[in-house]
Formats: C-alpha cells, sequence, structure tokens
C-alpha cells in the first residue's frame, strides 16, 4: 500500500525531466535508431496527456567518435569536444526527424555549468526553456561541450539535469541508464545480482559507499553522480527514478505509477534561488565561522553575523556567493554576503552594534542575511 503511495509522485507529476545516457541511446557509437523512436513516441505521449518533458541527452561524443571512424571518445580534451561538436548535430537530427513522426517540434538547448552560475543567464536559460516547454514543444539540451572542458574531464550531465530540474521546476526527474536501478551492493559481472533498492528516502553515506564505480568509455557519469543527481533534485521538491533505460515502455510505466528502478523521494523544497546558491552558483571565497556561529545556522536557520566570523579568505564582493566552513574546514552553509572581503576582515569578531564605528557606514547587522543563506546536508 505504502509503496502505491508513494509513487504517486509518478503518476502526479506534471513536468518532467528525463536524462538519458551515451550507452542506453547508442551501440558502439552508433544510435540504436528503435531506442530513439521509442523515446519520441513515449515522451510525445506524456505532452498529449498534458505534462510537459525536457529531454537531457547525452551520445553527441559517442555518435561524433563513431562518424570520424575511432574506436573511442578521442584521446585529448579537444579531440572529445571536436566529436562532441560533430556528434551532436547528428544527435539534434534523428530526435528531430523521431519526433516530426508525432508532429513534435525540438529545440536544441546547450548549457555549460559556468552558464548557470551566473545568476542573470540562469534566469535566461529559465525563460527560455519555460517558453518552449509553453509552445508544446521538446527542449533537447546537452552540456555545450566545446567551452566545457571541466565537463568533459569531470562533468557529466547526471547533474545537468538535476540543474534542469531546478531550472525549470520539475517534479520528477527520470534517470534512463544501463542498470536497473540502485542496488545494494554495486553489481559484479558473474557474481550472484545484489539486492535492487526500489526505495530511498534519503540519501545515506552508506547509500553512497554502495555506489562507487564507473559507467562505459563513453558516458561521463556513474552511480555516484546519479546520486548526486537525485539529491540535488530532493531539495528542488522532485522525486527521481532511476532505471534502465533499456526496455521500451518505460515512460509510460512510471507514469502509470509502476514500481520501476529506484525511487527516490522529494524533499523539502527549498526556493530556486536557495537551491542555485547551493548546486549551481560557483563561489569566489570562504568565511571561517566559530562553532556557535555553525550551530546557529544550521539548527535555527540564523543569519551570520560578524561576531561568529573567525578569518576571510578570498577576495569578493556584496553579493557574490561565498562558502561558510568550520574551523576543520567542513562546509557549512553558502550565502551571498552584505559585506565584501575587505570589510568582513575589518569587522569580524565585533558586536553588531560596532560596525558603523569601525567601517564608517552600515550595511546591516549580518554578513550575511539568511533570507540569502543556506546550509548544506550533512
Ligand atoms: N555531453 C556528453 C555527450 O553528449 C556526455 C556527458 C555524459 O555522458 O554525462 O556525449
Amino acid at each position: 500500500m505504502k509503496s502505491q503511495n508513494v509513487r504517486e509522485c509518478q503518476t502526479k507529476a506534471k513536468k518532467i525531466v528525463v536524462k538519458v545516457g551515451t550507452s542506453t541511446l547508442t551501440r558502439d557509437g552508433k544510435p540504436r535508431a528503435q531506442k530513439f523512436g521509442k523515446l519520441a513516441e513515449s515522451i510525445s505521449r506524456l505532452l498529449e496527456a498534458d505534462r510537459e518533458v525536457v529531454l537531457v541527452s547525452s551520445g553527441a561524443v559517442a555518435m561524433g567518435s563513431q562518424t570520424l571512424g575511432w574506436s573511442g571518445p578521442g584521446k585529448s580534451i579537444p579531440e572529445k569536444q571536436a566529436a562532441a561538436a560533430i556528434g551532436q548535430i547528428e544527435l539534434v537530427e534523428v530526435y528531430r526527424r523521431r519526433f516530426a513522426k508525432f508532429n513534435k517540434h525540438v529545440g536544441q538547448v546547450l548549457l555549460t555549468r559556468s552558464g548557470l552560475e551566473d545568476r542573470e543567464r540562469f534566469l535566461n536559460a529559465r525563460h527560455t526553456l519555460q517558453t518552449l516547454l509553453r509552445l508544446g514543444t521538446i527542449p533537447i539540451v546537452n552540456e555545450n561541450d566545446t567551452v566545457a572542458t571541466e565537463e568533459i574531464r569531470f562533468g557529466d550531465n547526471d547533474n545537468l539535469s538535476s540543474a534542469i530540474v531546478n531550472l525549470v521546476g520539475a517534479d520528477l526527474l527520470v534517470i534512463l541508464t544501463d542498470v536497473d536501478g540502485l542496488y545494494e551492493r554495486r553489481p559484479v559481472p558473474g557474481q550472484k545480482k545484489s539486492k535492487l533498492i526500489s526505495l530511498v528516502e534519503h540519501v545515506t553515506p552508506e547509500i553512497e559507499a554502495a555506489a562507487k564505480g564507473s559507467a562505459s568509455a563513453f558516458a561521463q557519469g556513474g552511480m555516484i553522480t546519479k546520486l548526486e543527481a537525485a539529491k540535488s533534485a530532493a531539495r528542488s521538491g522532485a522525486a527521481t527514478v532511476l532505471c534502465n533505460g533499456r526496455s521500451d515502455d518505460i515512460l509510460e510505466r512510471i507514469v502509470a505509477g509502476d514500481e520501476v528502478g529506484t525511487l527516490f523521494l522529494p524533499g523539502p523544497k527549498m526556493s530556486s534561488r536557495k537551491h542555485w546558491l547551493a548546486f549551481t552558483a560557483s563561489t569566489h571565497g570562504t568565511l571561517v565561522i566559530d562553532s556557535g556561529a555553525a550551530t546557529a545556522l544550521r539548527t535555527t536557520g540564523s543569519s551570520l553575523l560578524p561576531k561568529g566570523v573567525l578569518s576571510v579568505e578570498g577576495q569578493f564582493g556584496i553579493g557574490e556567493p561565498i562558502v561558510c566552513t568550520s574551523q576543520n574546514g567542513e562546509e557549512i552553509a553558502r550565502g551571498l554576503p552584505a559585506y565584501g572581503a575587505d570589510e568582513i576582515r575589518r569587522i569580524k569578531g565585533c558586536p553588531t552594534g560596532e560596525i558603523t564605528g569601525v567601517l564608517g557606514y552600515s550595511n546591516g547587522d549580518e554578513i550575511i542575511h539568511r533570507d540569502d543563506l543556506v546550509t548544506l546536508d550533512h
């Protein structure tokens, strides 16, 4: 009974981000024609049932490498980027043709983490995506691999997909991959299959430890990045279903509420701005805070006052995202400060009443106001 209820987050989802990985879409770099066709059909049906779908698709590097006659994804970063530039056209062309059969238009959206780190560009991307959805089209999102060297080295579309969940305010993230979901232990070929976890209420350190390992030569993320994506989606108030993209009717089964793959429940929803601050923004400096301030931020959601600040690292201006850490370097919170680094160096440790005396002016009592501050999970 319980499992039927929890799967309501699948049946009731109105705005869905579907992330599909390279291994699901391609074999030896060649597109699996039937898979593209089936995806287009399933997503078109979702749209006809009044749902909105953003598709985050990998596969550019693999398809470009295949076109170039390479057996792998290219050795150097520029080679991978060149392969992505070639493969991206092919990838989107396959989708365009497949969706056209269902009278649907697709839009290509190439994003980078650094693009979304900037609040203004984040909001611009949001408006474009929302407009594409309103027009009844399917945005096809991928990393802009030409400029995103870090993406090819360390990045992955799992994290990109959860940033999109926050960007569009989706209520469900579906990660289609080449395993059935999250296992209690990592499956090892030739060994007895470990048990599939069908429901995760919170991603715990034990779950993370069980998920170590990596994916295929072309794909960037492994299970860890998928857990990160599910955690981030949960903080946007969205559920995540991690499941095998090989089975053709998987999207239909998900929205019908079937118990497929692993369902990660949504957490308490953070505002989109705070989510952006916690998961997407890049930080410009660090405030080391004392244990009293750390406890106050974590437990009572208070603002950060000058007297809790022990030291300031880096150079940043007012409103530029920064990190607050404990003395042993543990990250406690992120926030947008009301004072720049040099000002905080002068007022750290002061009672709030002395700010004007020291600086000659005041931007308020708080170094970071609670509305501009987000604490991180541990
Ligand atoms: N952006 C890459 C591609 O389209 C894939 C990244 C990933 O697999 O996570 O090939």
